[in-house]
């Protein structure tokens, strides 16, 4: 089962993997937005490290995950500010009081995660959002829980849904966000919250080893 050390490794991870991926996640979004959501993403992790350093000896994965969710909503902006904020938030309201994550805390976090985005954000399945990217990894997390799969492997099916589920934007017209206001010229390019979705959801995995 996952505990507080994995939440902390899945938010560094996230870091390295944002910081990383900062300039491709750039491009995406200059190709049928405004071009930040790299610097936006690398921005909000990179302001939580320092404050992962001062945790105290009693942090669960919830006060982890709620500490995250405060510092992108005051630092990221944009829309993936309020959305990623408020699907941390939620995750960490689906796991309070839990010490460590087995798989169906896992399917609860994303879920809540999930639940909280469309909340926020009103859009449907298809929108060409971050949510194809989720709803897909929530639908394959709570399959492999279902099947009785571990902790680990519920994340991984919901990484590789997500990872599916980005590409999937590609061929979409967007119905919310910036990229909406391009009809069709956004057609063939991937959405960049569902591709920073489907990065965070890899680390998560990446976190488990
Ligand atoms: P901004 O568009 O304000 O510059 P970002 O570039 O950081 O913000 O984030 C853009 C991403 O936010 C989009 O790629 C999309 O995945 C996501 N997004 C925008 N609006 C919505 C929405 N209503 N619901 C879900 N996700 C959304
Ligand atoms: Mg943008
Ligand atoms: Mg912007």
């Amino acid at each position: 089962d996952l505990d507080t050390a994995w939440t902390v490794r899945w938010i560094r991870r996230s870091a390295e993997v944002l910081a990383a991926e900062r300039a491709a996640l750039n491009t995406l979004d200059r190709d049928i937005g405004d071009g930040d959501h790299g610097e936006n993403m690398d921005r909000g992790f990179q302001a939580v490290l320092p404050k992962l350093d001062g945790l105290a000896d009693d942090a669960t994965p919830s006060t982890v995950l709620k500490l995250l969710a405060t510092t992108l909503i005051s630092t990221v902006g944009g829309a993936a500010g309020p959305l990623y904020g408020t699907a941390f938030l939620k995750a960490a309201g689906a796991t309070a009081a839990v010490g460590t994550l087995d798989g169906m805390a896992l399917v609860a976090l994303l879920t809540a995660a999930r639940d909280g985005i469309v909340l926020r954000g009103k859009a449907g399945a298809g929108d060409k959002t971050m949510i194809d990217a989720w709803s897909p990894a929530v639908d394959a997390a709570q399959a492999a829980q279902s099947a009785g799969g571990s902790a680990p492997a519920v994340l991984t099916a919901a990484a590789d849904a997500a990872a599916r589920g980005a590409q999937d934007t590609e061929p979409l017209v967007a119905r919310k966000g910036r990229a909406s206001y391009l009809g069709e010229r956004a057609i063939g390019h991937r959405d960049p919250g569902a591709q920073s979705t489907a990065l965070l959801l890899r680390a998560a995995v990446d976190a488990t080893r």
